[in-house]
């Protein structure tokens, strides 16, 4: 199937059970994004800032750009102009230099918390207490430029759904607290950015209100010094 196809059923199905989808595009070339676009979406994720700068330049303004990588301090000032949401928000030194550079281009940047749900260790975000110690903090108390939308989390890379599915639960129960506690009437905090490719339906099932896809809508992402061997030969 073609990305233009692949990106329509996609589409079609999580935007049926009323769930945003964000196509992950990184390492996609701009050929591949706007097939995706002229296709009909609008919203695309990279994890690199100086892709995201580049792909942003490049292609057309309407798309709203999301960065859902680790995200370094000193790289903020790069996407501040015009990133719509950032998705991997662990720290609060992170959430300052956010709200700094926003004011800078005078804006409100959207953040969501991640938050650490996995039982391996590779993965970036807070665990349960710091999320909350964060958001009872003066200094967060004192941020201006920035909206906490939601939370974003990766469950654990593994075959069992069983404990995948635990795990957006636990999610969704830190998120109801969270949302009782310190946004009871805020209608901006209302999103769980969780579910990849191979566990989107469980994400879904579980209280997802945006996925992000990016092999089953690309193909498999290509290593580039990978590909240069290949037609090398
Ligand atoms: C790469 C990536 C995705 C998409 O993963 P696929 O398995 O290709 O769908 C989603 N979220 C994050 C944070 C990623 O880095």
């Amino acid at each position: 199937m073609s990305i233009a196809d692949n990106l329509k059923q996609y589409k079609s199905e999580v935007e049926s059970d009323g769930v945003k989808l964000i196509a992950v595009s990184k390492t996609q070339t701009n050929e591949a994004i706007l097939e995706a676009y002229n296709a009909g979406q609008r919203i695309f994720g990279e994890n690199h800032v100086q892709e995201l700068v580049d792909k942003h330049a490049e292609l057309p303004n309407d798309i709203e750009w999301h960065m859902i990588g680790h995200l370094q301090t000193n790289k903020v000032k790069y996407i501040a102009p015009f990133v719509s949401l950032i998705h991997g928000v662990d720290s609060l030194k992170l959430l300052q230099e956010i709200n700094k550079q926003a004011a800078k281009n005078k804006r409100i940047i959207d953040c969501l918390i991640q938050v650490y749900i996995a039982e391996e260790d590779t993965k970036f975000g807070l665990g349960f207490d710091e999320v909350i110690e964060l958001l009872r903090s003066e200094e967060y108390e004192s941020l201006n430029n920035i909206r906490i939308v939601g939370l974003m989390a990766i469950a654990t890379n593994t075959k069992n759904e069983k404990q995948i599915t635990i795990e957006f639960k636990e999610l969704q129960v830190l998120f109801d607290g969270i949302k009782a506690s310190f946004f009871p009437n805020d209608e901006n905090f209302k999103e769980i950015s969780t579910g990849m490719s191979a566990d989107y339906k469980l994400a879904i099932e579980e209280g997802s209100t945006m996925v992000r896809i990016g092999s089953g809508i690309f193909g498999k992402r290509v290593i580039k010094h990978f590909k240069a061997n290949i037609t090398a030969n």
